[in-house]
């Protein structure tokens, strides 16, 4: 049996979700079954649960530089994002500014839309734009803050691009001017080294399943100091921070994934790396029209974004999902709605090329084999695809290749 026809799986939609490490897995099975106390009892039953909870905090907190009571442990990354803009803005309400980007996840860039409504247009948000190679333009960004802003929320990673944005400096500048600083470091954590000793941020970010813990548990770190306003109130659990009984297998789990992290952060950086470097070269030159899109170095190891010009993002998937190859496009033609991805619209990659959009995101789990088989599988797919395009033909004449586009883009 060779690869991707035995229907075992070419996993590379990591930026979306990871699979569960083993060893995660392992520590949390326990805690459904004989382990079902609460962390909160008196009793040792449970105390013995809480026990582990303490030690998922330190590992958690020992990854990025945190101290383990600045750790509030939440249901998502989204979760995180909302609890640390919405306490940023009830703690300053006289101040009545947000510095964000274009480029968020929407776990931030639909918030912060939905709050400039929802306070009858009483916050300003500015929405930084990126240049054409993702990254940021730190003089603009210095030009943005103001007397009146309450936090600057900005992700320290991209999920769709994998560009990473220069956040000590922003910090730097922000320092000492009364701002509270917000990172969404979902991405960032567990692929790059995070040091928070170093770099005074007041909110950081984290969720499990985008580094092979399970999906439904987060973490939000609150600077000692930094002034916060709980999004659930309830008990008191997370230190009167977060109401609700903890989500103990998950957060178990989330422990042993972040101890996993710092050991095989190197393999990332190097391994994985290099086989993303592998897949990329070999797709840009064997595939005419294709462009990087986003910084080639200030970039997430694992993550690569590829447009195809001419070809539409949802067939090139089809196409790859008959050998399993598990990758994702950043446009939604499906909805009917033709808009490409906000992140490319963004950094201005064209319409053409923004359609025809791939991101794959690799882990620690791929191998070469995997690379070599879809830099074999990817170029005739797009090939054929072209060849039913009457784009392609009629920008290429007498080339062969471009679009299977049902759509009128
Ligand atoms: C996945 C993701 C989120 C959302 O995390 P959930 O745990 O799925 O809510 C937020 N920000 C970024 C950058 C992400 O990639």
């Amino acid at each position: 049996m060779s690869l991707g026809e035995d229907r075992q799986v070419i996993y590379m939609d990591n930026n979306a979700t990871t699979k569960v490490a083993p060893e995660v897995l392992e520590v949390m099975l326990p805690y459904f079954s004989e382990q079902y106390g609460n962390p909160s009892s008196m009793h040792s039953f449970g105390g013995s649960v809480g026990k582990m909870v303490v030690g998922a905090r330190e590992k958690v907190s020992s990854l990025i530089g945190a101290q383990p009571d600045e750790l509030v442990f939440t249901s998502c990354g989204t979760e995180s994002d909302s609890t640390a803009i919405l306490s940023a803005i009830q703690s300053f309400s006289d101040k009545r500014h947000i510095v964000t980007t274009r480029v968020e996840h929407p776990a931030v860039k639909n918030l912060c839309e939905q709050l400039d409504t929802l306070t009858g247009h009483k916050h300003k948000i500015t929405s930084l734009p990126v240049e054409s190679d993702g990254t940021i333009d730190l003089n603009r960004f210095e030009e943005s803050l103001t007397d009146d802003t309450a936090i600057v929320s900005i992700m320290w990673a991209n999920n769709e691009t994998g560009v990473i944005f220069p956040i000590e400096e922003m910090v730097e500048i922000t320092k000492n001017r009364g701002i509270l600083f917000h990172t969404d470091a979902v991405q960032a954590v567990g692929k790059i080294p995070i040091d928070l000793n170093k770099v005074p941020i007041d909110f950081l970010s984290i969720s499990g399943h985008k580094l092979h813990a399970p999906k439904g548990v987060g973490v939000l770190y609150v600077r000692k100091g930094t002034p916060f306003v709980p999004f659930m109130t309830g008990g008191h659990q997370e230190h009167g921070r977060r109401g609700g009984t903890e989500n103990v297998t998950s957060i178990i789990g989330l422990g042993k994934a972040c101890e996993l992290a710092a050991t095989k952060m190197n393999d990332e950086n190097t391994r994985v790396k290099a086989l993303r470097d592998k897949l990329e070269e070999g797709l840009l030159s064997n595939i005419p029209s294709s462009i990087l899109n986003g910084h080639k170095t200030l970039r997430l190891p694992n993550t690569s974004n590829i447009s195809f010009e001419y070809v539409e993002g949802e067939s090139i998937l089809l196409h790859l999902d008959r050998y399993n190859i598990c990758a994702s496009s950043g446009s939604a033609c499906t909805s009917g709605s033709l808009e490409p991805s906000h992140v490319l619209r963004a950094m201005g990659v064209p319409f053409t090329a923004a359609h025809g959009s791939i991101r794959f995101s690799l882990s620690v789990y791929n191998t070469e084999e995997e690379v070599d088989f879809i830099i074999d599988k990817l170029p005739p797919i797009i090939a054929n695809l072209r060849e039913m395009s009457p784009f392609w033909k009629g920008s290429h004449p007498g080339q062969v290749g471009g679009a299977n586009c049902k759509c009128s883009c």
